[in-house]
């Protein structure tokens, strides 16, 4: 860490200083909940980033219940499968819930877009987009890459949803497959 000063602030407001003045509101009526980092639901939540989720809400969570790592997609990554290991391994989680949701942006990417990023910049990112075309198949492609996973201490309680976006209702999906 450096201990010089700051780097001057820009001159224009920007949504980052409404994020921030949001803060000074919330902390003014902040207490401290006097918990650990351990989840009490012992639950991690793995989702898309997708803004329409709001997943603490959709799930009924309360703060300090669960663990919840999003990224594009809700993809199962190697990454996603660090922060899983982590947090049954060192925070004491059992569960596993993945979140996937109609209306994804990955499905109107391809991995074109790799190719497509490699002609602008010159060089070709390590990691794939992604993308699909059946979110259902998705959701079991996340449930098996878990399930198979030699890291994760506990994989007995894992299932995979969609969340409509049109009307906030979750529906699971059978990792055996449809009409199973
Ligand atoms: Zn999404």
């Amino acid at each position: 860490m450096s201990t010089s000063a700051p780097a001057p602030r820009p001159a224009t407001d920007s949504v980052i200083d409404r994020l921030v003045s949001a803060n000074r509101a919330y902390a003014a009526g902040f207490t401290d909940p006097g918990m650990d980092a351990r989840p009490v639901l012992k639950v991690a939540v793995v989702a898309c980033m997708d803004a329409r989720l709001d997943l603490h809400a959709a799930l009924g969570l309360d703060l300090g219940d669960a663990h919840t790592i999003r990224n594009a997609g809700g993809v199962v990554t190697d990454d996603t499968i660090r922060s899983l290991t982590i947090s049954q391994r060192a925070l004491g989680t059992r569960s596993i819930a993945l979140v996937h949701h109609t209306n994804c942006g990955l499905e109107s990417l391809t991995e074109e877009f790799r190719h497509d990023l490699e002609m602008e910049v010159g060089q070709r990112p390590n990691w794939a987009v992604e993308a699909f075309r059946d979110v259902d198949q998705d959701v079991r492609q996340s449930m098996q890459r878990v399930r198979t996973s030699p890291f994760l201490l506990d994989t007995g309680d894992v299932r995979g949803f969609v969340f409509d976006v049109t009307t906030g209702l979750l529906r699971e999906i059978d990792p055996a497959g449809p009409e199973a």
